[in-house]
């Protein structure tokens, strides 16, 4: 029997609030389930579905190769979706009969040597407000998800842990297991363990490098990537924590590490041409670089907004509503794999910070907008319910890595800057 891997600080059971459901997101139906349910007559079960087309195709073939999705009601929810925010086919035909994508989400399945990794997204409601049963508590369930699920990702083999640097599965483990005893971590705060897991990362690409060397020439290597890791989890990690603390906001605002993040949002919900998307991630640059200028509103579709105006909403990531939710986050995008190590490890935790960096610009311009000028818990958690659906885990963002060479140096080059992790995850002093 397959092993799971099922992590117990994540919670999730269906509050039936109807948001999946009613979502602007393509839903992708598989061929078989729409051949099934075509062949329903709606308006004989009890009670009755109003009649008309309840699929449509889709403008092109998703990822998982459907073709079809669902027919929309006016107000943009599925049709199938009833006015008690329940599932219609749910309802009359059992979970079962539900297509596979329904059925599967919040979960999400990632392959590795241990077991498969069971995650959660929190672009669901309900794992987001932290309301059910934690996954241990559902195994049952999420085995049948799994058995029926062609959404089963794989870890590369082996691993890239930097640039031209491969680490093994049993190399990888330690680091994961250090960067969520720093998230969770109590003796510091989230950015400053954020920083410590950067710091913990360029140590191990040292560590790793030194071991390398030392078995190219045939000998034994004084220090091993697994041996320094053991080392600094001897000391709680103390080290690096008391490195990251120094740290502080570089003396010019670093924001145009949020200029590709915001040009792919614009891109994800417009699809402009190729010359429109690179005038728009043109625009972007030079106006995130100026910390001014306005920009159309692809977060919350208001009307266009100043840079400087979002860049003044204060944020405090130590606030009681938005510390542990945001550290329970980050840990279970750690846990779930789908950024590091899939990615590559360097690569995928420096997107990591970056995407945290966008969090708090989401969240900063849902307060400004909401007629605040402080970051509240609630404008937190829509701005990750964003980060989980346009860039996480419904989304291909991380994969811009592979369609070309010099997309990936051009990331790595901006992610090696040291102001660069300072500028995403502090915040600039407030007078
Ligand atoms: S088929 Fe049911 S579960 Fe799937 S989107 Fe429609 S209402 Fe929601």
């Amino acid at each position: 029997m397959t092993r799971l891997l099922l992590p117990d600080d994540v919670v999730f059971t269906c509050q039936q609030s109807g948001a999946c459901c009613r979502n602007e997101w393509l839903i992708g139906v598989e061929e078989s389930a729409r051949a099934r349910l075509e062949a329903v007559d709606w308006t004989r079960l009890d009670p009755p579905l109003p009649p008309g087309p309840k699929f449509r195709p889709l403008p092109f073939v998703l990822a998982g190769g459907e073709r079809t999705t669902f027919a929309r009601r006016p107000d943009g929810a599925c049709v199938f979706l009833e006015p008690d925010e329940r599932c219609g086919i749910h309802t009359r035909l059992g979970a079962r009969a539900k297509p596979q994508v329904c059925r599967e989400f919040p979960y999400s399945f990632v392959e590795t040597p241990d077991g498969v990794a069971v995650g959660l997204s929190f672009a669901c409601t309900a794992v987001r407000a932290h309301q059910g049963r934690t996954l241990p508590e559902q195994e049952a369930e999420v085995r049948e998800v799994l058995a029926g699920s062609t959404r089963v990702r794989r870890l590369p083999d082996p691993l890239v842990l930097y640039s031209s640097v491969d680490i093994t599965w049993a190399q990888y483990r330690p680091i994961e297991s250090a960067v969520l005893a720093l998230l969770a971590h109590d003796e510091c705060t989230l950015p400053t363990a954020l920083l410590a897991g950067s710091v913990l990362i360029s140590l191990c690409v040292g560590l790793s490098q030194v071991e390398a060397k030392a078995r190219r020439e045939d000998r034994a290597p004084t220090e091993t990537l697994v041996g320094g890791l053991a080392q600094l989890e001897a000391d709680r990690y103390r080290k690096v924590i008391a490195v990251a603390a120094q740290a502080r906001y570089p003396r010019q605002p670093r924001l145009t590490p949020l200029a590709p993040l915001y040009t792919w949002l614009e891109f994800s919900r417009r699809r402009p041409t190729r010359l429109g998307l690179v005038l728009a991630l043109y625009r972007n640059f030079f106006r995130f670089r100026r910390g001014r200028g306005r920009l159309p509103d692809w977060i919350t579709g208001g009307p266009p907004f100043d840079i400087a105006e979002v860049q003044a909403i204060a944020f405090d990531a130590a606030a009681p509503e938005i510390d542990p939710f945001l550290r329970e986050y980050w840990r279970h995008v750690v846990f779930r794999k789908t950024l590091t190590p899939l990615h590559g490890v360097f690569r995928g935790y420096q997107t990591m910070l970056a995407l945290y960096a966008f969090t708090k610009w989401a969240a900063k311009l849902t307060a400004l907008r909401r007629g605040r000028r402080t970051v509240t818990g609630g404008d937190v958690r829509d701005a990750v319910r964003l980060i989980e659906q346009r860039f996480v885990l419904h989304a291909r963002f991380a994969e811009v890595f592979t369609l070309s060479p010099v997309l990936t140096v051009m990331a790595d080059r901006l992610f090696q800057d040291p102001a660069f992790v300072r500028g995403a995850v502090l915040e600039p002093e407030r007078p």
